[in-house]
């Protein structure tokens, strides 16, 4: 079976992606309202009640609003590590015990046929994590929510077939912007979130390992428009002879609407299969 995955919302006002390898349907986030997600499911043709499982980067509120609604109306185990368990729990309301499932922060753990590895990022949660998920023989990761790119981060992510990677702000726009100094700071800040600029940087780095595809995510609805993170990431890459299109393929998850399902052949040995 192919390998599909979706970004069914992404911005600092809510989270949520989808991915399947024909028998399991996971949420990475659900930082939307239940509804919404349902929605959003069935707009893709998946009915929510197929949904096993819900794994959760970090307690923020735009990436859990519906987990724990989705968890009780279609009895879904939620994962996270014990970190953002202790801080989530308040806020996902009542969980069934065999629903509250526990990772370890970089241990790769199995969810059905999928592997995951849950690899550390640095942002102002108790315990984040960015997301390596592999099933047949794909590798999609999940990176946003994190100050900066380093090293760890880019031996996570080499190779994969995929990249969600925040681009979440232009700092021009943040600086001049309404949001209190105090917000400025602490988003500009080692537990912030990557600006245009640095994901542009992060994916020059990507690219020497091989990756290909990169959808840019986590735009900030008031500091950052989706043609300015494009034009900037994009510039970065032709400053430094990366040609678009040819050298990585870009696309941007939308703040509402569900985006592109991008569908991976199953692959043996690296060789996709007919
Ligand atoms: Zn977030
Ligand atoms: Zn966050």
């Amino acid at each position: 079976m192919s390998v599909k995955f979706c970004t069914l919302a992404s911005s600092s006002k809510g989270n949520c992606h989808f991915v399947s390898d024909g028998d399991n349907y996971l949420l990475f986030d659900a930082g939307l309202s239940g509804v919404k997600i349902q929605n959003k499911l069935i707009r893709i043709g998946i009915n929510p009640e197929q949904l096993t499982g819900i794994v959760i980067s970090h307690e923020h509120n735009d990436h859990i609003q519906g987990a724990g609604v989705l968890s009780r109306r279609f009895d879904i185990p939620i994962y996270a590590n014990e970190g953002t368990w202790d801080v989530m729990k308040n806020k996902v309301g009542e969980i069934k015990l065999e629903n509250i499932r526990s990772f370890a922060t970089e241990k790769l753990f199995e969810l059905n046929n999928f592997i995951v590895n849950p690899f550390r990022i640095s942002h102002d949660a108790r315990d984040p994590v960015g997301f390596a998920i592999g099933s047949n023989g794909t590798n999609i990761c999940i990176v946003t929510d994190l100050g900066y790119v380093d090293e760890s981060i880019i031996k996570h992510v080499a190779g994969a077939d995929l990249v969600v990677l925040e681009s979440n702000h232009d700092e021009e726009m943040l600086k001049v912007g309404r949001y209190p100094y105090s917000l400025k700071r602490r988003i500009l800040s080692e537990i912030g979130h990557l600006s245009n600029e640095s994901a542009g940087v992060a994916i020059l780095k990507m690219i020497e390992k091989n990756v290909k595809k990169v959808t840019l995510a986590h735009l900030s609805e008031e500091n950052n428009f989706p043609e300015l993170a494009y034009e900037t990431v994009k510039s970065v890459l032709k400053r430094n002879n990366v040609s678009l299109g040819q050298d990585v393929s870009l696309d941007i998850a939308y703040r509402d609407k569900v985006s592109k399902v991008h569908e991976f052949e199953r692959k043996l040995f690296g060789v996709a299969l007919a």
